[in-house]
């Protein structure tokens, strides 16, 4: 089962509104209040938390009993999540199975709020009907949005297909130059998106500098353009990249970027080259790609990223260290200085990823051998990849051999 949130717009009366600000306010209170009583006590257990908090909670602020355990919640999952939580602000407010209810036929839900349960409409598309449809969901967020619209995050449970095993892996490299390079050759040109992106920063240099009252509202509002942008951006790819691994019956490789910030940020890099790598948007990518993937069956593998854009896919000799400085990297193109292999820089990284995927995915299939002198009883003659090798590397090699 893979949980995902489907997100739908309420019709909200006039005469309404102010009954979920209310709550909202509310909630927030709570969650305000019993941050402080956790911090004093120092009790960050659920149940404990609970018995401090519930009867004072829920006389000063009027909240119903489940609004109040979701308040405890939410503090909670705050405090695991960041190290200092920020005040807690009435835009949004957790449901639970006693709070709140779908209503497929009537396309509406019922929400309790302070003042009892209420019912509203749903603006929804087929999207989300497709994705509610026979379903009976326990959990759900209300958010107000800064316009003032609210709307409601269900949680429902999709049933995700057997993920098989497949000999088969698309290699995924996310670049600088391109936002993703598969190793089928299928890439996400990132010139124009880096353009906008470069756009965004570019604004909000120009504005972060003035410092007034009018240019921080503007520095929000651009902020969360970049945001939905990227977001669109990222479900767009992530949407095709399952699409072609299901097709084609493969699984998906990419890199493990988990301490990439750290690794990258040693090498001396330009501040534009920094902003792009450090950006949350490939995190983001493979968030997206990984649940899709997961309803779909499809197996998502990370290989160790150190050395994939250096080594070369074919004879899988990694460019050496000692010519510091210089690489097999021409801009675009990756010439192997070994064999002359010549590709497409970031597809050849790719293939690179999808070679270590396919190690990761498979054990017992033989997936990486090396063509190094020191190592050559590790490439076996008279397979495949040797007949691929051109006729200087063998000569060089019967020679040596
Ligand atoms: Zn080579």
């Amino acid at each position: 089962m893979q949980t995902i949130s489907v997100k739908c717009k309420l019709q909200v009366p006039i005469e309404l509104r102010s009954e979920i600000d209310r709550t909202l306010q509310g909630f927030a209170d709570a969650c305000n209040q019993i941050y402080e009583v956790a911090k004093r006590e120092k009790c960050w257990n659920t149940t404990k938390l609970h018995h401090l908090v519930y009867k004072p909670i829920r006389e000063t602020t009027k909240l119903k009993a489940n609004h109040v355990c979701q308040a405890i919640r939410r503090v909670i999952g705050n405090a695991k999540a960041c190290r200092q939580p920020h005040k807690f602000r009435p835009t949004s407010i957790n449901l639970d199975a006693r709070t709140f209810e779908y209503f497929e036929e009537l396309q509406s839900v019922g929400v309790t709020l302070m003042c009892g349960r209420k019912q509203f409409k749903l603006s929804i598309g087929n999207y989300q009907l497709a994705l509610l449809k026979g379903q009976t969901p326990t959990a759900a967020t209300l958010n107000k949005t800064k316009r003032g619209d609210y709307y409601i995050n269900i949680c429902v449970d999709l049933p995700t297909d057997p993920t098989g095993k497949t000999p088969k892996v698309i290699g995924v490299d996310l670049g600088r130059r391109d936002i993703a390079t598969t190793s089928n050759g299928k890439s996400w040109s990132g010139e124009k998106i880096q353009a906008t992106r470069d756009r965004y920063s570019k604004v909000r240099a120009n504005v972060q500098s003035k410092r007034t009252r009018s240019s921080r509202r503007l520095l929000r509002r651009l902020s969360g353009r970049e945001q939905r942008f990227q977001k669109w951006l990222n479900h767009n790819i992530s949407k095709q990249l399952v699409q072609e691994a299901k097709q084609t019956n493969s699984g998906l490789a990419f890199e493990d970027l988990t301490n990439i910030r750290e690794s990258l940020n040693q090498k001396p890099r330009s501040k534009t080259e920094r902003r792009r790598t450090n950006n949350w948007a490939f995190y983001q990518l493979r968030v997206f790609v990984q649940y899709k993937a997961n309803i779909s069956g499809i197996p998502v593998v990370f290989a160790p990223p150190a050395y994939t854009s250096q080594t070369c896919s074919r004879c899988h000799h990694i460019h050496p260290e000692k010519d510091k400085g210089k690489s097999y990297r021409y801009g675009k193109l990756f010439k192997c200085g070994h064999c002359g292999f010549e590709c497409d820089a970031d597809v050849n990284a790719a293939l690179n990823i999808a070679a270590l995927g396919i190690s990761v995915n498979n054990p017992e299939v033989p997936g990486i051998t090396c063509l190094l002198e020191g190592q050559r009883e590790l490439f076996p003659t008279g397979s495949e990849n040797w007949d691929k090798a051109p006729t200087s590397t063998k000569r060089k090699r019967s020679k040596l051999g």
